[in-house]
């Protein structure tokens, strides 16, 4: 395995192998915005620690990051409520889907983790303290943006109001957890900051700058600015390598063998510590609502580069 593998050349073999396949898999419909989409995109990036940048394909487009929000959600939530945070959710993966309510029913609304749906909208009613939606909406697109060192990026509204129109199913969880008592704050406030969060849109060579600190024991390597602490940035690591891809987290860990979190817009976020931070975008998704071939470019880097945190 060479020390630094070359990563051009690598995107290069993965976009030229996966290019006849492009399209395949499913748009997620259940949100009528993200349906509009077109199948055939596909972009990568990878970001390592001295900050140079690999591209390939549609590295540039946005899309809708949905799920992978739930990981600086979390982030945010811990910076400001600390390890009171594991009171309001576990980190156990679910072995169900991301918006299943059943789980929740055995658990006393306390939801498996925080990266299904009812883990997120306990989290964001976690960043509600001491603010109004507007402002915990703010909060989150600074830190996007400071990360990302990009002051473009911002909420689809179109998205955001598909969600708040079909949101019935996040609708239902939040309800659920609010009659055992669980929510402090209105539910359609929680609902609506949950919502525009998962609509930020964002690109590959955005998000993967967006997750470079989980990569640098939560230090960003470029600004030097420390984001989370050191075991922090592992544990947030962790969740994402048992729970990052709903309930087919355990195959991910198996094929990729990085810490890595999905959503169902048809990208992944994937963090090698001590290497790199890596964001891919296929939209097409497969029969757990991860992007088909986004986990299969995946597997490929892992293996072309041997980055698996298994060795
Ligand atoms: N906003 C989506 C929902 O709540 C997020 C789904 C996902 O990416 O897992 O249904």
């Amino acid at each position: 395995m060479p020390e630094r593998p070359d990563l051009d050349h690598i995107l290069r073999e993965i976009h030229e192998t996966l290019a006849p396949r492009f399209g395949e898999g499913a748009v997620a419909d259940y949100i009528p915005q993200l349906a509009r989409v077109d199948p055939r995109g596909f972009g990568m990036a990878v970001i390592t620690l001295d900050g140079d940048t690999h591209v390939v394909g549609d590295a540039d487009t946005a899309f809708s990051i949905q799920s992978i929000s739930k990981v600086l959600m979390l982030t945010l939530a811990l910076g400001k409520h600390g390890e009171a945070v594991w009171s309001r959710v576990g980190r156990e993966p679910s072995g169900s889907a991301f918006n299943s309510i059943v789980q929740l029913e055995y658990e006393h609304a306390v939801p498996r983790n925080p990266f299904i749906n009812a883990g997120a909208i306990a989290i964001t009613d976690l960043l509600l303290a001491g603010h109004t939606p507007r402002e915990a909406i703010g909060e989150m697109m600074r830190f996007v943006r400071s990360l990302a060192e990009d002051e473009s990026i911002a909420i689809d509204q179109a998205v955001a109001r598909s969600e708040q129109a079909t949101g019935d199913r996040n609708r239902a969880l939040a309800y659920f957890m609010h009659s055992y008592g669980q929510m402090r704050h209105p539910v359609d406030h929680v609902l609506g900051v949950y919502f525009h969060h998962c609509a930020i849109a964002i690109s590959c060579r955005q998000l993967a700058r967006v997750g470079l600190f989980l990569a640098n024991n939560g230090r960003d390597p470029v600004t030097g600015g420390s984001i989370v602490s050191p075991s922090r940035a592992r544990r947030i690591n962790a969740v994402m390598l048992t729970c990052g891809h709903y309930d087919q987290s355990g195959d991910f860990a198996y094929r990729v063998g990085l810490p890595g979190k999905s959503g169902v817009g048809g990208g992944i976020l994937a963090i090698a510590p001590g290497r790199a931070a890596v964001a891919v975008w296929s939209p097409g998704l497969n029969a757990f609502g991860n992007s088909l071939l986004g986990s299969l470019a995946l597997e490929m880097l892992a293996r072309r580069t041997g980055w698996s945190v298994f060795g």
